[in-house]
C-alpha cells in the first residue's frame, strides 16, 4: 500500500495550486459578488492544461485520470467552489459519452471539452423530478431521422455559457427507467430556450437555469448508447462524477480550515492566541481530522472510478466519498466562520462565503440522504464485508 501520490500527480497538484493562487484566489471574492462567470479561470485552465486532465491523450487529454483531477480541483476549491465546479464539468457534460459515446461523438465533444474548445452542461434534473430521477417528464420522441425534446429541466450549471448540453430525456414514457434515453443538443438550438436564471445562496460563479425544449429538434445521431438504455447509463455517469464532487468538498474544507488556522495563530483573547485556548484548539483538531478523513475516501474513490469501476459493486464507496466530504465542506465553514467570530459574519472575508457555498454541494448529485440510501442498500446487501464473523462472536440473539 502507497499513500503517496504519483510523480505525475504531484506535478498535477503544483500546476493546480499556482493556478489557484496566482489566478483563482485573487478574484474569488470579485466572482462570489458579481455572479459573472469567471472566463479568465477558465483560460488558465485550458493554457494550463487543466480541461484535459481526466482525459485520455487520444482524445486531447492528459491521462491523469480522475484522481488527476480530483487533486486539481481540491487546489482551486481551496479558494472559489465555482473554480472546482468549472474544472468539474468537463466530467459532468462528458462521463456518458466517453462510457457509451459513438467515436465520432468522442472525437467531437470530449477533445473538444479536453482542449477547451468546447464547453457542456448536464440537464437532469426538472420542478417535478429530482432524486427521483425516473420520474423525468422531458421526452425525445422520433421523428425520422431526428428526436424531436420537449420539456422543462433545472439547473444545468453552466449552460449559459454550454456549447452543447446533455439531455437526460423519455423516450418511453410509459416506462419508467427502462424508457430513459440521452441525447447531446448542440446550441444553439431554436427549440432550445434558456428561460432564466436561478437566484442562488453560493457558488455564484457558476449559472445555473431553467430550460425550456420546445419541439427541439436533434439528429438521431445526438442520441448517447442505446436508446431505452439511458437510466443505468446515468447512474453510471453521476458515479464516475461523485470523487470530483467529493474533492470539492475537501478543497473547500480544507481552505476554510487554513484560513480559521492562520486567524487562530494571531487573534489573541484574554492574554494569548486564540489557537492556545483549548476550545478553539480542539476544533482546528477536529476540522483536521475531518479533511484528512474525507481526502482519503475521495482520492480512493477517484482511483476507483480509475480502476473502471462505477458500477453497483462500488457505488456505495463512491456514495460515502461524496456524502462525507460535502458534509465536511459544511462543518469546516461553519467552524471556520465561528473561530473568526464577528469578523467571521462579514462579507468582507472568505469565511461567509465558504459558508454559503459548502451547502450546495450536499445537494447536487445526490443529496446526503440519497447517499445514505445507496450506502444503506449496500449494507442490506452485504456488499461491505469487514470478515466479521458473528458465530465466531457468539451468533446472535434469538438464534439456535
Ligand atoms: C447549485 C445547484 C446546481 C445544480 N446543478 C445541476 C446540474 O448541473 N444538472 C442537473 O441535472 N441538476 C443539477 N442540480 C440539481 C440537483 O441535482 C438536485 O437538486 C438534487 O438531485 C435533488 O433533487 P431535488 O432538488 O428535486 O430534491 P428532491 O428529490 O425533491 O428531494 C427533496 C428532499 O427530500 C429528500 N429525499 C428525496 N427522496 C428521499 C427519500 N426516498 N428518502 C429520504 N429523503 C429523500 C432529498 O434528499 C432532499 O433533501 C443542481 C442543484 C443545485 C442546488
Amino acid at each position: 500500500m502507497d499513500f503517496g501520490l504519483s510523480e505525475r500527480h504531484l506535478r498535477v497538484r503544483e500546476t493546480a495550486r499556482r493556478v489557484a493562487q496566482e489566478v483563482v484566489a485573487p478574484r474569488a471574492a470579485e466572482v462570489d459578488r458579481t455572479g459573472a462567470y469567471p472566463e479568465d479561470y477558465f483560460e488558465a485552465f485550458r493554457d494550463s492544461a487543466l480541461l484535459g486532465l481526466a482525459f485520455p491523450e487520444e482524445l486531447g487529454g492528459s491521462g491523469e485520470g480522475t484522481l488527476g483531477l480530483a487533486i486539481a480541483i481540491e487546489e482551486v476549491a481551496k479558494y472559489c467552489s465555482s473554480a472546482g465546479l468549472m474544472l468539474l464539468t468537463t466530467r459532468l457534460a462528458t462521463a456518458a459519452i466517453s462510457m457509451a459515446g459513438t467515436e465520432e461523438q468522442r472525437r467531437r465533444y470530449v477533445r473538444g471539452v479536453a482542449e477547451g474548445r468546447l464547453r457542456g452542461a448536464f440537464a437532469l434534473t426538472e420542478p417535478g423530478a429530482g432524486s427521483d430521477a425516473a420520474a423525468i417528464s422531458t421526452t425525445a420522441a422520433r421523428d425520422g431521422d431526428s428526436y424531436v425534446l420537449n420539456g422543462t429541466k433545472l439547473w444545468a450549471g453552466q449552460a449559459t455559457v454550454a456549447d452543447f448540453v446533455m439531455v437526460v430525456a423519455k423516450t418511453d414514457p410509459g416506462a419508467g427507467a427502462r424508457g430513459v434515453s440521452v441525447f447531446l443538443v448542440d446550441l444553439p438550438n431554436s427549440g432550445f430556450e434558456i428561460v432564466r436564471e436561478l437566484p442562488k445562496m453560493g457558488v455564484t460563479g457558476v449559472p445555473v437555469v431553467e430550460i425550456r425544449l420546445r419541439d427541439c429538434r436533434v439528429p438521431a445521431s445526438a442520441l448517447v448508447g442505446e436508446e431505452n438504455r439511458g437510466f443505468r447509463l446515468v447512474m453510471r455517469h453521476l458515479n464516475v462524477v461523485r470523487p470530483l464532487v467529493a474533492s470539492r468538498g475537501v478543497g473547500l474544507a480544507a481552505g476554510a480550515t487554513q484560513y480559521a488556522l492562520a486567524y487562530a495563530r494571531q487573534r489573541r483573547t484574554f492574554g494569548r492566541p486564540l489557537i492556545e485556548h483549548q476550545a478553539i484548539e480542539f476544533k482546528l483538531a477536529e476540522m483536521a481530522m475531518d479533511v484528512e478523513a474525507a481526502r482519503l475516501l475521495t482520492y480512493r474513490a477517484a482511483w476507483l472510478v480509475d480502476q473502471g469501476h462505477g458500477d453497483r459493486d462500488v457505488a456505495h464507496f463512491l456514495s460515502m466519498a461524496k456524502a462525507y466530504a460535502s458534509e465536511v465542506a459544511v462543518r469546516a465553514s461553519e467552524r471556520a466562520l465561528q473561530i473568526l467570530g464577528g469578523y467571521g459574519y462579514l462579507k468582507d472575508y472568505a469565511t461567509e462565503r465558504y459558508y454559503r457555498d459548502a451547502k450546495q454541494l450536499t445537494i447536487v448529485e445526490g443529496t446526503s440522504e440519497v447517499h445514505r440510501m445507496i450506502i444503506g442498500r449496500a449494507l442490506g446487501d452485504g456488499l461491505l464485508d469487514w470478515g466479521y464473523d458473528v458465530e465466531a462472536a457468539g451468533g446472535l440473539p434469538g438464534e439456535q
